[in-house]
């Protein structure tokens, strides 16, 4: 998010300066490796208008630094009828293209997946995955090319706001701006420590699994979708063969708490394969459940509603906080850099941002897909 809100102010000919605390490109975060979902599909309309602008912004950067960031092979997200009728209304609503298919229907299109008739799907033509790496880079490479300047290895130590300007202290030096931008993920609860709106960084485990038949039909070249699993098990999601020849990426959409200091040394918990596998033994049989290929840790940073933060500090309004991203906000990614940007220029969004406020009251915990 930071990389692309450099990329942003500098696109605008402002002035700036992106801190990274380790060296680029490391996978220490939320943000490192091939892929990510992109999609319109969301359970919330307030995130229609969002994906929508998301794409567009992509693909400026795409076009602005000449490669390609995403690929449309389509996302199936399957769960109960009930749950997937109001998915669809939701994408008709706002005039996406869309189809709803029962479970025999699903293992037609898709031969490598098996879901009884209990089960529905909501396909998204338009979804598919961001080439996550290459977005950071793209980003970065933008920012420099607009005439910003990133600093890596330098960890900001303290935030000393003021009423006209923000002293940074950095493990190098002292900074002085007139407006900040905080988009340090998981250690946002470190920097600013008195945000009503609680972020809980939580350890992720993903897990690489071999397909052992029938390996076309698990190509995105191929049209081989992207897969949510919702309501009717633990939530979950698959994305074909990117990120390794011949296997597939999953994940569990939920984790453990965790000091992300302690990323690289926390055990992720043996259910983490236990759920992926049992899921991949029941709905896709092509895939070797036996055990997985590779087992990869990553950070969520989770609000207790799972929506994000996007607002101006409610004490210091010239320190603008993107952060909270609950495990599904990379591929807003484009458009965040550019509302966060709007923030600091005290110019309107466009967009309504009162579910993402940092002040908003978080009353009832919605069940943990509800917002994915
Ligand atoms: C396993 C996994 C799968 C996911 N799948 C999807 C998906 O399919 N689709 C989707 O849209 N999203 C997905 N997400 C979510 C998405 O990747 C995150 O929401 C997003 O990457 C968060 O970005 P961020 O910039 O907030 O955090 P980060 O990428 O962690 O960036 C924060 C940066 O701030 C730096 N920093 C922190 N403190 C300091 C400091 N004091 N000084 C200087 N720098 C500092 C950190 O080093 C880090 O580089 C997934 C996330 C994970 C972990």
């Amino acid at each position: 998010m930071g990389s692309c809100t450099a990329y942003q102010l500098a696109k605008r000919g402002k002035k700036v300066l992106l801190l990274e605390q380790f060296e680029l490109g490391h996978s220490k975060g939320s943000s490192h490796g091939a892929s990510r979902i992109i999609r319109y599909a969301h359970t919330d309309p307030i995130y229609l208008p969002l994906a929508k602008a998301a794409y567009e912004e992509w693909d400026e950067l795409a076009r602005l630094s000449g490669d390609k960031l995403y690929h449309v092979c389509g996302l199936l997200w399957l769960s109960n009828p009930e749950a997937t009728a109001v998915r669809a209304k939701v994408l008709h609503d706002y005039g996406v293209p869309h189809s709803v298919l029962t479970g025999t229907e699903v293992g037609k299109k898709f031969p490598h997946l098996r879901f009884d008739d209990s089960w529905h799907a909501l396909y998204d033509p338009q979804a598919g995955y961001s080439h996550a790496d290459r977005c950071v880079k793209a980003a970065q490479s933008q920012t420099l090319a607009f005439g910003g300047t990133i600093h890596d290895n330098e960890p900001v130590i303290h935030i000393n706001p003021g009423p006209d300007h923000v002293d940074v202290l950095t493990a190098k030096t002292r900074y002085t701006a007139k407006k900040l931008i905080v988009t340090a993920g998981a250690w946002i609860p470190r920097l600013l420590t008195d945000l009503s709106v609680k972020l809980q960084p939580e350890l992720i485990g993903l897990t690489f699994w071999k397909v052992k038949s029938n390996p076309q039909r698990f190509l995105p070249a191929n049209n081989s979708p992207t897969l949510i699993l919702t309501d009717k098990c633990d939530d979950f999601y698959v994305i074909p063969e990117v990120d390794y020849i011949g296997a597939i990426k999953c994940g569990v959409h939920f984790g453990i708490p965790i000091n992300p200091n302690n990323k690289e040394t926390t055990e992720v918990p043996q259910w983490v394969e236990d759920i992926s596998a049992d899921i991949l033994k029941e709905h896709m049989p092509d895939i070797d459940s036996v055990e997985p290929m590779k087992k990869v840790r990553c950070l969520y940073t989770m609000t207790e509603d799972q929506n994000y933060v996007l607002d101006k500090h409610p004490i210091h309004r010239n320190i603008i906080i993107g952060g909270g991203f609950s495990g599904s906000g990379f591929k807003f990614g484009a458009i965040v850099g550019k509302i966060l940007t709007k923030l600091a220029l005290d110019e309107p969004t466009g967009f309504d941002l009162s579910p993402f406020s940092v002040t908003r009251k978080i009353e009832k915990v919605p069940s943990a897909n509800a917002r994915l």
